[in-house]
């Protein structure tokens, strides 16, 4: 997931892609309209999440869909790998060192 949002072409701009222009007199880089415009994208994020993906043209359901059988079909294809989480041991006191 992170890939698909940070990574290159992810779905988060990057800072190089994202600018800031006003023609109102003020020389800093962001006037008060500029931080209002960007006040207001954050409120309407903050009532629907989903916006984001649709202002990138993006399918949710059909993107959540692929999500999961994407997510499936990795843990089908790795169901006879044994993690590297399990512990062997089958002596648990000595394992805790309570023996
Ligand atoms: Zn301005």
């Amino acid at each position: 997931m992170k890939e698909i949002f940070l990574g290159t072409d992810g779905l988060f701009p990057t800072p190089r892609e994202i600018s800031f222009s006003c023609s109102c007199p003020d020389w800093t880089l962001m006037c008060k309209h500029v931080a209002a415009v960007l006040y207001g994208i954050a409120v309407r994020f903050d009532e629907n999440p989903l916006l984001f993906f649709e202002l990138r043209g993006i399918d949710v359901e059909r993107f959540v869909q692929v999500t999961l059988e994407n997510s499936v079909d990795s843990m089908l294809s790795n169901m006879d790998v044994k993690s590297d989480r399990i512990i062997e041991s089958d002596d648990w006191e000595a394992l805790f060192g309570l023996v």
